[in-house]
Parts: structure tokens; C-alpha cells; sequence
């Protein structure tokens, strides 16, 4: 059972008008969308709804405008880009609030899809503003958010909606929640936990909130350099936040009393500049030579990296084990990811994963269509998984 609204208890919609938040922030490169992900995304929850005889609002944002409108953030050229994924005529309005909006939703029809203009183009969307939220409302019977990468924000169109009319979950947003409920919330334990990436300063929170939740933690990438150099290996020249040694000591602290196991690199591959074909090497983690610097996680690690997550039955993976945009320093993420992808074929692993680089990894390996669910969402993603509360999802709560 969901813990949140979902479409399933929307009711009947024939005829009303619902506001959908989106995330269409999709790359445009000269007028053209150039990745249409994000609205074949959301495409499901705009069908069902126009379906079902509802008339579709469609509210997003679109980069970081300033104060008013800005015609080269305007989200004209989506409505056409969506009206194209979904097969149907897009309408769109030059406003979000006010005359044109209420003009453009009073003529639309029972099926009817409808987008309206950027709503940061109004400094009160990101203030979440009553008066604001309340000239949003005027044009909507309910509301429905399928934007999960915006929830982290308490905007107007994210949280400040959903206390005005009645607020529920969209497709995407309802298979995000639950696959990361799958993943953290309630997970089929023993869950193990690959966190790695550059810095660990990004991810403290993350970090300590997941050695609370999770049965073992792989730290890889550059942070383990700062946990290795914490406990008294050498890196050599390594990236590490040696300042942040007493914090990598006390996350390692926490874990111990929580009864997470860390799972730190016992070989790396090292080279001496950073750059796709560098001369490497595979030395044993206490034998770094001080100028050379660990690029990726060994063999011998990658081999204790697998055998744990053939031990979970849930594995939450952020940030790569290696410096994976440059050859052959991606070998660790590519063989882990691909080992975690085919466990999750066989049924034997529920497998989450998310954060740019990580998608971007995932995608190199080829995996990331094999994985239980593989999160776009960015910022929010990471702040589910810092265990913070997302303020657009606590108010589609049931
Ligand atoms: P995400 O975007 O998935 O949250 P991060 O941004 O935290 O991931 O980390 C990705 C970056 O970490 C990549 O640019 C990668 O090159 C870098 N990285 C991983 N391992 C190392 C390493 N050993 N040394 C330097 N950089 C590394
Ligand atoms: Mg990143």
C-alpha cells in the first residue's frame, strides 16, 4: 500500500481541470530539444489524465530565469516538443497566472492538454508565495505532481499547490516513490550501499545517514581516498580531503555502532596524470607511490565489491568507483555495474542507483535499462538519500 495519493484515488477527473507539475527542463540546443527524457517521462500521467476527460494544465519550469519574462527560457518551444512525444495537440499560454492563463484554460475542452509559460518567470514560484499559489490555483480543480527532481523544493508549483486543492502522486512520481522505498525506505534486507565519487565534503550527509540504514557500505572513488588516508594510508597524490579526516573518522565511528560494515579499497589502479590512456598500474593500497595517484579501485577490490553485492538483497548505489569518463579508469564501475545489473535480471537484487555521474556510468556500461531503478531526479535523489524529508513529496502523503 502506498503511503501517498495516487492517481488510483483520484476519481472521476471527466471534465475538471487538473494542474500537473512536470519536469521539462529538458537541453535545447537552437530552439530544438536535444533529450526528450524527461517528457517521455511524463507522458504516461498526461495520457491517463487527458484520457480519463480531464483538461490538462501542464505547469514546469525551465532554467534560472530572473525576474519576469525571459523569451529565451520560454517553454513555447516544449509545448511543441511535448505535443510531438505524446502525439497530441500541446496548447500552450504565454502566462502561468493571470488574463492569458485564465483565457487559455476557460477554452479548453474535456481531453484537452494544455502548458503553461515558466513558472520562475514570477520570483514568488521559488518563495512559494500565497498570493501566488492562490493565482496558480484559480486555474485548477486538483493537483497532481509528477515532478520527483523538483520535490525538494518548497515552490509554489511543487508544495504550495498541494495545501490549496486537492494533491496527488503522478505516474513517475508514484514509481520513483516506490522504488525508493524499495531501495531505503523499506527495504528486503541485507541492503549494501556503493557510495564513491569525487569528495567526500559533497556527501557527508548521505554518508551518515546511510551507515544508520544499510547492512555494508562500499566507499570508492576519490572519497575513499580521505577515509584511507583517516586511518593512516598513504594516497600519494591521490584527490584527498585530508581536513576532513576527523569526519571520515567519525562516519566510520557511527557505522561501527550501528553494525554497518565499510568496505574500504584494498588495491588501486594508479597513475601519474589524469587523463584517458595514462601508463597505470595495480599496487596494494599500502603501497601507493607518493606521486602517483589512485584513479580506480583494483581488481582485488572489485572482486570483494561484487561478492557483497551478491550477498544483498538491495543495493542503493551514488557516485563511481573510479574516475570512469576516462579509459581505462571506468574498468571497477563498468564490471560492478554490469555485475549489479545481472543479479538484478536473475531476480536476486533490487538494485537503485542515481546522481549525474552515476546515471552517465550506468549509461556507459550499458545497464542502466537492467537496473530495478536508475533515478534522473539529481538533487532530490540526493537528498532522499541524505534521509531528508522532500517537501513536495510530505504534502502528497496520504
Ligand atoms: P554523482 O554525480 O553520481 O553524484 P559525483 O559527482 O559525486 O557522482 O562523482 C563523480 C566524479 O567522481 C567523476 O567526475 C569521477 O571522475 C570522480 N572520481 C571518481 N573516482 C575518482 C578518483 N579516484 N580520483 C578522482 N576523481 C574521481
Ligand atoms: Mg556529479
Amino acid at each position: 500500500m502506498a503511503a501517498f495519493k495516487t492517481l488510483d484515488t483520484i476519481g472521476n477527473v471527466s471534465g475538471k481541470r487538473v494542474l500537473v507539475r512536470v519536469d521539462l527542463n529538458v537541453p535545447v540546443a537552437d530552439g530544438k530539444v536535444t533529450d526528450a527524457t524527461r517528457i517521455e517521462r511524463v507522458a504516461p500521467t498526461i495520457l491517463e489524465l487527458a484520457d480519463k476527460g480531464a483538461r490538462v494544465i501542464l505547469l514546469a519550469h525551465f532554467g534560472r530565469p530572473k525576474e519576469g519574462p525571459d523569451p529565451a527560457l520560454s517553454l513555447a518551444p516544449i509545448a511543441t516538443a511535448t505535443a510531438e512525444v505524446i502525439g497530441r495537440p500541446v496548447g500552450f499560454a504565454a502566462d502561468c497566472i493571470g488574463d492569458k492563463a485564465a483565457a487559455a484554460v476557460g477554452a479548453m475542452k474535456d481531453g484537452d492538454i494544455l502548458l503553461l509559460e515558466n513558472t520562475r518567470f514570477y520570483k514568488a514560484e521559488e518563495k512559494n508565495d500565497p498570493a501566488f499559489v492562490e493565482q496558480l490555483a484559480a486555474n485548477g480543480d486538483i493537483f497532481v505532481n509528477d515532478a520527483f527532481s523538483a520535490a525538494h523544493r518548497a515552490h509554489a508549483s511543487t508544495e504550495g499547490l498541494a495545501h490549496k486543492l486537492p494533491a496527488y502522486a503522478g505516474r513517475t512520481m508514484q514509481a520513483e516513490l516506490e522504488a525508493l522505498e524499495k531501495g531505503l525506505g523499506n527495504p528486503v534486507k541485507p541492503v549494501v550501499a556503493i557510495v564513491g565519487g569525487a569528495k567526500v565534503s559533497s556527501k557527508i550527509d548521505l554518508l551518515m545517514n546511510l551507515v544508520k540504514k544499510v547492512d555494508a557500505l562500499v566507499i570508492g572513488g576519490g572519497m575513499a581516498n580521505t577515509f584511507l588516508a583517516a586511518r593512516g594510508t598513504d594516497v600519494g597524490k591521490s584527490l584527498c580531503e585530508h581536513d576532513l579526516a576527523p569526519t571520515a573518522k567519525q562516519i566510520m565511528i557511527e557505522a561501527a555502532q550501528s553494525g554497518c560494515a565499510i568496505i574500504l579499497p584494498s588495491d588501486g589502479v594508479i597513475a601519474r596524470e589524469f587523463k584517458a590512456g595514462a601508463a597505470n598500474e595495480v599496487v596494494a593500497i599500502d603501497a601507493v607511490p607518493a606521486d602517483a595517484m589512485i584513479l580506480d579501485v583494483g581488481p582485488k577490490t572489485v572482486a570483494s565489491v561484487n561478492d557483497w553485492i551478491d550477498r544483498a538483497n538491495t543495493l542503493v548505489w551514488n557516485g563511481p568507483l573510479g574516475a570512469f569518463e576516462i579509459e581505462p579508469f571506468d574498468k571497477a564501475t563498468v564490471s560492478a555495474a554490469r555485475h549489479a545489473a545481472a543479479r538484478t535480471k536473475a531476480g536476486k537484487l533490487v538494485s537503485v542507483a542515481g546522481g549525474g555521474d552515476t546515471v552517465a556510468a550506468l549509461n556507459h556500461a550499458g545497464v542502466a535499462d537492467d537496473f530495478t531503478y536508475v533515478s534522473t531526479a539529481g538533487g532530490a535523489f540526493l537528498e532522499w538519500m541524505e534521509g531528508k524529508e522532500l517537501p513536495g513529496v510530505e504534502v502528497l502523503k496520504a
